[in-house]
């Protein structure tokens, strides 16, 4: 199935807004319309190949939409609405084997307050499917949500309600449609929305749980081929909570030199810091914590954080104790490193890292957070 009749390649520059990108396209500067409400943060590196289609609604404030994104020279979907038109077609073309016989009636779906991406129906049975696009990938895993989704939780527990208060018709489904072939599973990304995983893996017996892989060619054709991906749920079970390590990053705008604790007066450049550190008692509070710019400091990063910006924070749940591995792995990434900084209860070097680039915008920093929060158990 061909998703859009012509599609044009542009250079991804930056995202002001959620729904916004701005891409040079033929050596202009253009802006184009983004219908994903995900963060996209690893895949919109900028650089990277956007593909856009003129804007379908001609009183459209942007003359174009941002459809796709080159990734490993293959575009991956990045328009959530077009997941539920694919699903349709995968269906109805009989592709999913695990769904042969069955076919959409109906998309959006009301049932009481709730709306459902799709009803099925096989030999006068219906069934409920709710469709996710999926676009996080670390080489081996897909992963989602992406950013935090109360939404998507929200669906998770109205499918499970429906399934409890209907025990005799077939289990409602929940379609991961991943934009990405040859991955090996498919996992809830605990590390970004402990509430999605937790629900899931809470629900899970009251529904059907496909992660099911596609792909695009680049000229935009859906393959009819399908991969079902396995969902290692051991590792749900035993990771999915809220202790392990994280990367807080913070931004420093103007050289400074400030007293550091015990580690006396201390310089630092201007640009983007990434400190390791651990809570196994809890990272979403620790994150909170640095967050705010405390009177009374604790850690050396204290003293730094009261002089930079908040930036990111980013948790890597785990039950094992990973901080000085990142540590090490870091160091080998950063232009910069402060010796004995956040390290004195270990032997690293350092645990902060300085970075002349936004480490956001590095694919080798993506990598090695992937690395640690996924594919390492793999
Ligand atoms: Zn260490």
């Amino acid at each position: 199935m061909k998703l859009y009749p012509k599609t044009v390649t542009a250079v991804f520059l930056k995202r002001p807004n959620r729904f916004l990108v701005v891409a040079k396209l033929q050596g202009q500067e253009v802006e184009a319309y983004l219908a994903n409400p995900g963060r996209l943060l690893e895949l919109l590196i900028p650089g990277c190949t956007l593909y856009l289609i003129p804007s379908p609604n001609p009183k459209a404030k942007q003359p174009w939409q941002a459809v796709a994104i080159e990734v490993e020279g293959e575009p991956v979907l990045l328009n959530t609405h077009q997941a539920n038109h694919m699903a349709q077609w995968l269906i109805n073309e009989g592709q999913v084997r695990e769904l042969e016989g069955w076919r959409v009636l109906k998309r959006e779906h009301k049932v009481g307050h709730s709306r459902f991406d799709l009803l099925l129906e096989k030999a006068g049975v219906q069934r409920l499917a709710e469709v996710k696009c999926v676009t996080l990938f670390s080489e081996k895993t897909a992963q989602f949500p992406d950013a935090p989704s109360k939404r998507a939780v929200k669906h998770l527990k109205e499918l499970a309600q429906w399934a409890q208060q209907n025990p005799d018709a077939p289990k409602p489904l929940i379609i991961f449609l991943i934009q990405k072939k040859g991955l090996k599973q498919f996992l809830p990304d605990y590390h970004t929305d402990l509430e999605f995983a937790q629900t899931l893996l809470a629900v899970r017996p009251f529904l059907e749980i496909l992660p099911l892989a596609v792909s695009l060619n680049i000229r935009m054709e859906l393959s009819a081929k399908t991969e079902l991906l396995p969902i290692p749920w051991e590792i749900i079970e035993s990771e999915a909570k809220d202790k392990g390590s994280y990367l807080y990053l913070i931004k420093i705008d103007q050289p400074i030199e400030i007293p550091i604790g015990g580690l006396g007066v201390r310089g630092f450049p201007a640009g983007y810091y990434v400190y390791v550190g651990s809570a196994m008692n809890g990272v979403a509070k620790r994150l909170a914590r640095h967050r705010l710019v405390r009177k009374k400091a604790h850690w050396h990063i204290d003293y730094l954080r009261r002089h930079a910006h908040h930036h990111h924070g980013l948790p890597i749940l785990s039950t094992d104790q990973i901080e000085c591995q990142l540590a090490q792995a870091l160091d080998k990434l950063a232009d910069l490193r402060f010796p004995s900084f956040g390290s004195s209860d270990c032997t690293c070097s350092s645990h902060l890292f300085g970075f002349f680039k936004d480490p956001l915008d590095l694919t080798a920093f993506w990598r090695l957070l992937f690395y640690f929060r996924t594919d390492r158990l793999f």
